[in-house]
């Protein structure tokens, strides 16, 4: 790994020294409703997204994706309130709890409007201005900046943004622009610490693409259902395909008794479609890929205690 002759990352200034152990650390992505959030988050993952394999580390916190370029490993976790895009007055309950998720990353990257800043980004940033996170850096970054025509009225933005915190970096950048999101991992990378990564490349392939996908639907399944449904019902994945950016996927629903298919199919397949539609939205979303999705029902009654079938259906 260390091979001193290796190319300098295109990235990297020329002459700065190029750190060749592993990093990883967790990153929080914040900012006011509709400031891009989503997408950065979607452009900074890519495609490989697992959020199946934990490490004590990281349990504390939903995991929201993962990437890993060369040997450093970009963990991205969630902040509860700033999601939604409606209801900007963050609450003091909820303060606190992005206040808890804050204290534990090593890097958070703020997002603004370029060009902008109002009350509700005021709001966000007065989070990250307790006590607490006085040595914490904040990586500013100044989205939607191909929206922005002037480019010379950024300057004097940019000083004022200074005054208002002592940000690590500022990055004015568009998240819809590939170039640009690779330069942001980039400059977020040496905030990552030193150390071995939390989940394994192996964590990142199609094989877990695969078992997220099962999870998934076993997630719809059992919410859509409610109680109702006995936990001995599973999700057998029968088809995974790739082709290009679609995954074609399809799935077996397996219950225990007739009444049980009646429950997860529903009135007129309302439910199951329901639980389809979900399931595959979510993948999508995810796996940043078109899913198809097809479920089956099928009764296989007193498979639980049947080790040859549970072999079949994956569970050695
Ligand atoms: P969130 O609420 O902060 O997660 O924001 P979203 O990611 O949902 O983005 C809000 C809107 O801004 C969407 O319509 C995005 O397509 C748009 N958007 C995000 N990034 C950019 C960008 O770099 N340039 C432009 N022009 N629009 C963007």
């Amino acid at each position: 790994m260390s091979d001193p002759s290796s190319p300098t990352p295109e990235t990297e200034p020329a002459g700065e020294a190029v750190q060749q152990q592993a990093r990883c650390g967790l990153v929080a992505i914040v900012g006011r409703p509709n400031v891009g959030k989503s997408t950065l988050l979607n452009a900074l993952v890519g495609q490989k997204v697992s959020i199946t394999s934990r490490k004590a580390q990281t349990t504390r916190h939903r995991i929201t994706g993962i990437r890993t370029v060369d040997d450093a490993q970009f963990v991205f976790v969630d902040t509860p309130g700033f999601q939604t895009k409606h209801g900007t007055a963050l609450n003091r309950t909820l303060n606190r709890t992005v206040q808890g998720v804050l204290a534990d990353v090593d890097v958070i990257l703020f997002i603004v409007e370029a060009g902008r800043f109002g009350l509700d980004d005021a709001k966000v940033l007065a989070l990250m201005q307790t006590e607490a996170m006085k040595h914490k850096p904040v990586i500013l970054v100044a989205n939607k900046l191909d929206q922005v025509h002037r480019r010379a009225e950024l300057a004097p933005w940019l000083q004022g943004m200074q005054q208002r915190h002592s940000f690590a970096e500022f990055v004015p950048l568009s998240a819809r622009k590939d170039d640009d999101v690779k330069r942001l991992l980039a400059i977020v990378r040496p905030y990552l610490p030193e150390q071995p990564w939390f989940y394994d490349e192996e964590a990142l392939t199609d094989r877990s693409e695969r078992f997220l996908a099962s999870e998934l639907i076993r997630e719809k399944l059992f919410r859509l259902t409610g109680d109702e449904l006995p936990y001995t019902s599973t999700v057998v994945i029968d088809e995974f395909k790739e082709e290009g950016n679609l995954r074609r996927i399809a799935a077996t629903i397996i219950v225990e008794r007739d009444a049980h298919k009646g429950m997860v199919i529903g009135d007129k397949g309302e439910r199951l479609k329901r639980i389809g539609t979900e399931a595959r939205t979510e993948l999508e979303k995810l796996m940043d890929a078109k899913v198809f999705l097809e479920l089956w029902v099928k009764v296989r009654s007193g498979w639980a205690d049947d080790e040859e079938r549970l072999r079949t259906y994956g569970y050695e």
